[in-house]
């Protein structure tokens, strides 16, 4: 018996899948077939999702064609209004620089983000207790 895997006994083996049959060769070598496979039949290039230009698709790099791209293309689909907005944590008042903001400064983010981890672990305590 040889262990050359051929297009044949993959194609074997791909029939046996399907009847939930016991391979003759491992399903690892099946599954790295597969994705070779897989990723053969992925066009190469495409066009950005963003600008329209034609780029080359790697494992990274499917939508868009470069990083500033598609970070123009989230923030196109998150509809940015600033606010104004009083601190949640020193509640002084502040204008919003990016989405979901809720703190004036990077220290009061802190010690929102600090403030969150305790309820949590106050939450998971009370949840704990109730268990018992
Ligand atoms: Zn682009
Ligand atoms: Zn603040």
């Amino acid at each position: 018996m040889t262990n050359q895997i051929t297009e044949e006994k993959i194609r074997e083996n791909l029939e046996l899948v399907k009847r939930g049959e016991p391979l003759n060769i491992s399903l690892a070598v099946l599954n790295g077939e597969f994705k070779k496979a897989y990723f053969e039949r992925q066009p190469k290039f495409r066009n950005c999702t963003e600008c329209g230009k034609s780029f080359k698709v790697t494992l990274n790099k499917k939508g868009f064609c470069s990083v500033k791209c598609r970070k123009a293309n989230k923030l196109k689909k998150i509809k940015f209004f600033p606010q104004r907005l009083s601190c949640v944590i020193c509640e002084k008042s502040f204008k919003q620089k990016f989405h979901n903001q809720s703190t004036c400064s990077k220290k009061c983010n802190k010690d929102k983000i600090a403030e969150q981890r305790h309820q949590y672990y106050l939450f998971k305590k009370s949840q704990s207790k109730q268990k018992e």
